[in-house]
C-alpha cells in the first residue's frame, strides 16, 4: 500500500455514530468504500456505508467478521477493549494504531502521557480507596472533579466536589475504580486543536477553535478561537508534540482550556474525528473526516486550511430538534442530520453550521442574530 489504498478499497470503521457517518461520506467522495462494525441496526454510519457487521465491539467473532471485510480499520468510538483491538490488528492494518487508543481510553494513562511531553494539564490523582480521595482532595484542593477512567463522554461517570461531605457518596456512585480526582480548572475558555498525521510524519491542523458547553455537551464551536496568537501558537505547539510522541497515524483532537493567565492545560486527546470539528466539513477545502480518511489511507494531507470563519452549533434533543424546519426555511444555515430514528434529551442529532467571511466571524451578539431561530446565548 506504498501509494495509498486504492480506488474502490474498503475503510472499516469501528462504530456507527455521526462521526462514522461524516468518515464514509468523506470516504465515499475518495471513491473508497467503508464498512461499519456496530450493534445497532440502522445506525448513522451504517446508513451511508456499503457494508455493517451486526455484533458487539467485544465479540471475536464479530470483529473478525468485520476486520475479513476490510484493507484498513479505523475508529470513530474508542471504547474497545485491549484484547479486541489486538485482534483487529491481528488480521488488518489498524490506524490510528492501537497504542494510541489505549492512551485516549483511560484518563490515568491519558494525563500521565500528557504530562511526560511536558504538557500542563489540571493538577490530578488517581483515587481507587475512599481514604485515596481524601488524600488527592488534601493535595488537589476542592472544589475538584471526580471522573471514572474509562467510558465516560459529555460529563457522564463524572461528580464535581464542592464540600467535604461531597466525597463519600461521590466514591460511591462512580464504577468502576480507579477513578481520577482532578483539581477544576477556572478556564477563561475552551478550545480545541484537530490535527492529522500521516504515515510519513506529513502534519497538517486546523485553526484553534473555541468550544462552549452546555450541560457538558458540546453546545457551540468558533472557527477561529478568539483568543492571543501567542495562545494559538502555544495549543498547537501542544497538540503537535502529542501527536509526534504517540506517533499517529491519523486524526487527533485534542481539548484544552486557556485560564485567566493565558496558559493552556489539555483535558483530554481522542484520536478520531471530533465534534468541534463539524465546521470543516463547510469551511475547509478538506475536512477533519477527509484528512482522517487521507491519513489512514496512506493518501498525501493537503494543508488544513480555511475559507472561511465559521460557527458550528449542535442539535442536541427533541426541543433543539423541534427548530428544523425552521432552520431549512433560514437562508445560510447550513444543516446537517446524522438520521437517527429516536430523539432523546440530550442526544446529539445534527448540527449547524454558519459561515462568515475569513476573518469576519462576529462577537457574540452577531452570532446570535446570525444563528437565528437557535438560541446560541446563555
Ligand atoms: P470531559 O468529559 O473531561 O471532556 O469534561 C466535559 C466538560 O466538563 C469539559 O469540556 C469542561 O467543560 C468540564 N470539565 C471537565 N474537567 C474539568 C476540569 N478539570 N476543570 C474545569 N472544567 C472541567
Amino acid at each position: 500500500m506504498s501509494g495509498g489504498l486504492p480506488p474502490n478499497a474498503t475503510i472499516g470503521i469501528v462504530g456507527g455514530g455521526q462521526l462514522g457517518r461524516m468518515s464514509a461520506m468523506a470516504a465515499a467522495r475518495l471513491g473508497y468504500r467503508c464498512h461499519i462494525l456496530c450493534p445497532e441496526p440502522e445506525s448513522p454510519a451504517a446508513l451511508v456505508s456499503a457494508g455493517v457487521t451486526l455484533g458487539d465491539y467485544e465479540d471475536p467473532a464479530a470483529l473478525r467478521d468485520f476486520a475479513l471485510h476490510c484493507d484498513v480499520i479505523t475508529f470513530e468510538f474508542e471504547n474497545v477493549s485491549a484484547e479486541g483491538l489486538d485482534l483487529l490488528a491481528s488480521l488488518r492494518p489498524v490506524r490510528p494504531s492501537p497504542a494510541v487508543l489505549r492512551i485516549s481510553q483511560d484518563r490515568i494513562i491519558e494525563k500521565s502521557s500528557v504530562n511526560r511531553v511536558g504538557v500542563p494539564t489540571a493538577p490530578w490523582a488517581p483515587v481507587e480507596t475512599l481514604a485515596e480521595l481524601r488524600a488527592a482532595v488534601a493535595q488537589v484542593g476542592l472544589p475538584a472533579i471526580l471522573k471514572t477512567t474509562r467510558m465516560g463522554y459529555d460529563g457522564r461517570g463524572q461528580a464535581r466536589l464542592e464540600r467535604p461531605e461531597d466525597l463519600e457518596p461521590a466514591f460511591a456512585r462512580l464504577l468502576p475504580r480507579p477513578l481520577i480526582l482532578e483539581g477544576v480548572v477556572d478556564f477563561a475558555c475552551e478550545i480545541s486543536v484537530i490535527c492529522a498525521r500521516g504515515r510519513g510524519g506529513a502534519y497538517a491542523a486546523f485553526d484553534v477553535v473555541e468550544n462552549r458547553h452546555r450541560d457538558h455537551i458540546l453546545d457551540l464551536s468558533f472557527a477561529p478561537a478568539r483568543i492571543s496568537e501567542a495562545t494559538a501558537a502555544r495549543a498547537q505547539a501542544i497538540a503537535r508534540s502529542i501527536a509526534e510522541a504517540v506517533d499517529l497515524v491519523g486524526l487527533l483532537a485534542v481539548e484544552m482550556f486557556v485560564n485567566a493567565k493565558g496558559e493552556v492545560l489539555v483535558n483530554e486527546i481522542a484520536p478520531r474525528p471530533h465534534n468541534s470539528g463539524h465546521w470543516t466539513i463547510d469551511a475547509c477545502p478538506a475536512s477533519q473526516f477527509e484528512l482522517h480518511i487521507r491519513a489512514v489511507a496512506g493518501l498525501p494531507l493537503p494543508p488544513a486550511t480555511r475559507h472561511a470563519d465559521a460557527v458550528m452549533k449542535n442539535l442536541v434533543g427533541p426541543e433543539e430538534m423541534a427548530l428544523w424546519p425552521a432552520i431549512l426555511a433560514t437562508p445560510g444555515l447550513i444543516p446537517h442530520l446524522y438520521g437517527k430514528t429516536e430523539t432523546r434529551p440530550g442526544r446529539k442529532m445534527g448540527h449547524v453550521t454558519r459561515l462568515f467571511p475569513h476573518g469576519g466571524l462576529p462577537g457574540d451578539f452577531g452570532v446570535a442574530a446570525a444563528m437565528a431561530p437557535l438560541a446560541t446565548g446563555g
